[in-house]
C-alpha cells in the first residue's frame, strides 16, 4: 500500500468542519453531464463509487444496504406490486432489487441523466446485474416530474431514488407540496411511496424532518426508517408513505415470508433488520415530532 501522502483523496463533507477522506486507487471517469458533475472512482475499502456533484451516491461493497432498504419495505407493504415506478435510480440497483420480486410485471425507471445511466452500465455492471435488459424493465431518460405530469398511469409502489434536493440539483423541483400531491395521485389504491430522504445524523436531520412534515399533510402514515450506510459515513433516512399501512407495524415473520419470495439472497434485509430499521433513536423521534419548517 502506498503511504498516505502518495494517495489521491476524494473528500466528502458531512458538515463544514467534518470530512471523510477516501483514498482513490483508480479514476474510471470524471467529467460533467448536462445536469451534474459525475465521477466514478475506485477505493480500497468501498470498491467503485459513484459520485454526483461531490456526493457519494453508492459504493460497490455496501450498496445493497442502501438499495435493499429503499426497495423491500415498500414492496412488502404495497397492496399490489405489479407496476412499480422508480424516480431517478441511475445505477440500476434499485431496478435490480424491484425486479427480484416475481409479482412485478413492469418496473418503469425515469432518470434525467442518460450519461449517468450509460456510465453505470459501462463501469458499474455489478449494480444492475442485468436488470436493464430484463423484459419487465422500462427505462426512460427524462425528467421524472415531466413524466408524472404527462402520464396518468398508477403504480402500486413509487420509489424515489433521486439526488439530494439541493439548490442547483435536477431533483430540486421534485420536493414540494404540489409534486408530493402529484406523486400521490399516481399511486394505485393501497400504494406506497418511499423515498431516500437525506441524512438523519443528530447534527443534520433538518432536511429529513422537513420532508416528513410536508408529507404528513398527504398521507395517513408517514414513517421514517434509518440505517447507517458506511460509504456515506452517516445514518441515512428513508420515508415510507401510505394511507393503508404503517410499515413500522409489519412483523418480522411477515417480512421473512415476503423475502422468501425474492429471487436470490438478501445481503442486509430480513425481518429482524426491518425491526431495527424502524426503531428510531429518541432524539430523532423528538425532532420529527417537533413542529417546524415544511416545503
Ligand atoms: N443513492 C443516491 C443518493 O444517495 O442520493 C441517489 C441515487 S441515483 C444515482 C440519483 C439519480 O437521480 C441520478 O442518476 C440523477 O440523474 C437522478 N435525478 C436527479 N434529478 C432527476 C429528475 N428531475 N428526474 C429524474 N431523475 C433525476
Amino acid at each position: 500500500m502506498p503511504k498516505t501522502e502518495h494517495w489521491q483523496w476524494y473528500v466528502e463533507e458531512s458538515a463544514p468542519t467534518e470530512q471523510h477522506h477516501h483514498a482513490i486507487s483508480q479514476v474510471h471517469f470524471a467529467g460533467r453531464s448536462e445536469f451534474q458533475q459525475v465521477a466514478i472512482v475506485e477505493t480500497p475499502v468501498f470498491g467503485k463509487m459513484l459520485i454526483l456533484d461531490g456526493d457519494t451516491q453508492s459504493s460497490q461493497h455496501d450498496e445493497k444496504i442502501y438499495h435493499e432498504t429503499l426497495v423491500h419495505p415498500a414492496l412488502a407493504g404495497a397492496a399490489d406490486r405489479s407496476e412499480v415506478l422508480i424516480l431517478g435510480g441511475g445505477e440500476g440497483a434499485t431496478l435490480r432489487e424491484v425486479l427480484r420480486h416475481p409479482d412485478v410485471a413492469r418496473c418503469t425507471m425515469v432518470d434525467i441523466d442518460g450519461v449517468v445511466v450509460d456510465l453505470s452500465k459501462r463501469y458499474l455492471p455489478e449494480w444492475s446485474q442485468g436488470a436493464f435488459d430484463d423484459p419487465r424493465a422500462r427505462v426512460i431518460i427524462g425528467d421524472a416530474l415531466a413524466f408524472m405530469r404527462d402520464n396518468e398511469d398508477r403504480y402500486g409502489a413509487i420509489i424515489s431514488d433521486l439526488t439530494e434536493p439541493l439548490e442547483d440539483s435536477p431533483s430540486n423541483l421534485l420536493f414540494n407540496e404540489e409534486v408530493f400531491a402529484l406523486i400521490k395521485s399516481r399511486l394505485a389504491p393501497g400504494g406506497v411511496y418511499v423515498l431516500q430522504a437525506s441524512t438523519a445524523s443528530f447534527h443534520n436531520a433538518s432536511l429529513h424532518c422537513k420532508m416528513a412534515r410536508t408529507l404528513r399533510k398527504h398521507y395517513r402514515y408517514v414513517t421514517s426508517f434509518v440505517t447507517y450506510v458506511p460509504a456515506f459515513d452517516t445514518d441515512w433516512a428513508f420515508l415510507a408513505c401510505s394511507d393503508r399501512v404503517d410499515l413500522a407495524t409489519l412483523e418480522p415473520e411477515i417480512i421473512d415470508t415476503y423475502c422468501a419470495h425474492l429471487r436470490g439472497e438478501n445481503f442486509f434485509y430480513d425481518g429482524m433488520t426491518h425491526r431495527r430499521l424502524f426503531s428510531l433513536p429518541r432524539y430523532l423521534r423528538r425532532m420529527l415530532a417537533a413542529s417546524g419548517e415544511t416545503f
